[in-house]
């Protein structure tokens, strides 16, 4: 496994219980023993750039994790993670939870989890940077990976677990293999987070996905975490002149202070972080395949290194654990037959978590239109296309009918595709209903105004 990241460190626990012996290669440290607030304020993890921006786990994340490691998901619990109802709207579903932690927190839980468990080897602080690769045959067949530190780790199958930002186009290009097929959209959003705990004797507000308000030209975030913290996320434009303004506290908490929806949040927070910054969101996606089929044999890439989204909607890790869970469930016919196997694994990608790529491209060409013009001033209304209106009255919808509220949250949580979703006459029947009731598809106007957070932002 070439990186111990969610993705990685679950893909190695998932294997482990099927009999796989499996040697996870991360080349960041471990995490410390000490408390959650170690975890989350004392373990460099530069690995993972987005380490200390908020995080949830969807309802779908912990499904996985239940089925695949109970265990794990009460140790999870025993540590600080919340879990919370899966709710939208009026509609919430039984049986399923989400996971509510600082992301460092939980990673820190599932790689000492992992650590722990019998055949997987973890390799600390060392890294994959380069591909054994045997041509002898018409495919060629990856059979290892060679270490920083000059070891070699032999492999029946090479998994690619390395995040948004593996190097495995520069481990092809030196082992003379194709370049692997990407597409890439740039997001062009700038994240601000900063964590906060709650003040004694208050509650926390409720967390429901999704957890965001769009304004004209910021969304604001609020996310309940682990052991009584939360976070609160602006995401502005990169292109917008005051994201460097908004890093100073007193400015970033008077914008808060004037949304309506981060304001109780503040009131009930003290804070425990500074505000930490990442830009370079993207859309990715990376195929090990070609027209004329898989590039080499012996390798998969898994989570965000073979595809992620921009992070608006949560489900990156979901997306992560359900292609662990997918590998772990077939990675027996790794060795029969390796070129089907990679052939196969490519299209079950494609197949169950490629819709969820397709979606957010097409969703944040608008987004990011609406930055655009929010921070210009101007209100950029929804587009005139029906799918689009129909998706945005469905949100609308399920805060008031309990059917819809449930296929909305399965659809939110990753359980049901769009299509699906859409695709069922009663739920269908129940949108058209009501917007035929005379919904109005206009933002009530944003609170504060863009000529009051330039205000806020250059005071
Ligand atoms: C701002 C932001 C907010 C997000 N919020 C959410 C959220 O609320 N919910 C959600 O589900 N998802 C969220 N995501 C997405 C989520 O962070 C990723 O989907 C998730 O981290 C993917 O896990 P991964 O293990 O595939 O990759 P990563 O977490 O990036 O882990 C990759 C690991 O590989 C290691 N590595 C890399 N190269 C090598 C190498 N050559 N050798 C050895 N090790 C290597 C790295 O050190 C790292 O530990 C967010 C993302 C961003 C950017």
């Amino acid at each position: 496994m070439a990186g111990g990241g969610f993705t990685g460190l679950a893909g190695a626990l998932f294997l482990a219980r099927r009999g796989h012996e499996v040697t996870v290669v991360e080349r960041d440290g471990p995490p410390p023993n000490g408390t959650p607030a170690d975890d989350a304020e004392r373990w460099s993890h530069p690995g993972v750039s987005q380490a200390h921006q908020s995080h949830a786990l969807l309802g779908r994340a912990r499904r996985v994790l239940v089925d695949e490691a109970p265990d794990l998901v009460a140790s999870l619990v025993a540590r600080g993670v919340r879990q919370v109802p899966v709710a939208l709207g009026a509609g919430t579903l039984t049986g399923e939870q989400m996971l509510l932690s600082r992301r460092l927190v939980a990673e820190a839980e599932l790689s000492r989890f992992v650590a722990r468990e019998p055949n997987i080897t973890v390799l600390a602080g060392d890294a994959v940077i380069g591909l054994r690769v045997s041509a002898r045959r018409s495919l060629p067949v990856v059979t290892g990976a060679d270490l920083r530190s000059g070891a070699t780790v032999d492999a029946d199958l090479v998994v690619d677990a390395g995040g948004r930002r593996s190097a495995l186009p520069e481990w092809f290009a030196a082992a003379g293999l194709r370049p692997p097929a990407e597409e890439q959209q740039h997001c062009g959003f700038f994240y601000l987070t900063r964590y906060y705990g709650l003040k004694p004797g208050c509650v926390l507000p409720v967390s429901k996905i999704p957890a965001s308000v769009p304004l004209d030209y910021a969304t604001v975030f609020a996310l309940g975490a682990d052991n009584d913290t939360f976070s609160l996320t602006v995401t502005l434009s990169v292109d917008d002149p005051h994201r460097r303004a908004l890093r100073e506290p007193a400015r970033f908490e008077a914008f808060l202070q004037a949304v309506a929806h981060s304001e109780p949040w503040l009131r009930v927070g003290v804070p425990i972080s500074e505000i930490t910054t990442m830009s370079r969101i993207e859309n990715r996606r990376r195929r090990l395949t070609s027209d004329d089929g898989p590039i080499a044999a012996g390798i998969v890439a898994i989570g965000d290194a073979a595809l992620h989204t921009n992070p608006t909607l949560g489900r990156g890790i979901s997306m992560g654990l359900m292609h662990a869970q997918h590998l772990a469930e077939v990675a027996d016919g790794a060795g029969d037959d390796p070129a089907g196997f990679a052939a196969a694994f490519a299209e079950w990608t494609d197949g169950n978590l490629g819709i969820w790529f397709d979606t957010q491209v097409a969703a944040d060409a608008t987004a990011l239109a609406r930055l655009a013009a929010g921070v210009l001033g101007r209100r950029l209304e929804l587009p005139d296309v029906p799918s689009a209106r129909f998706a945005a009255a469905a949100f609308m919808c399920a805060s008031q009918d309990e059917v819809v509220g449930v296929a909305v949250a399965r659809m939110a949580h990753l359980f049901a595709t769009p299509a699906e979703v859409f695709g069922d006459p009663v739920v269908a029947a129940r949108i058209s209903g009501f917007m035929d009731s005379g919904v109005s598809f206009d933002r009530p106007p944003d609170v504060p105004s863009r000529q009051a957070f330039d205000a806020i932002a250059t005071a």
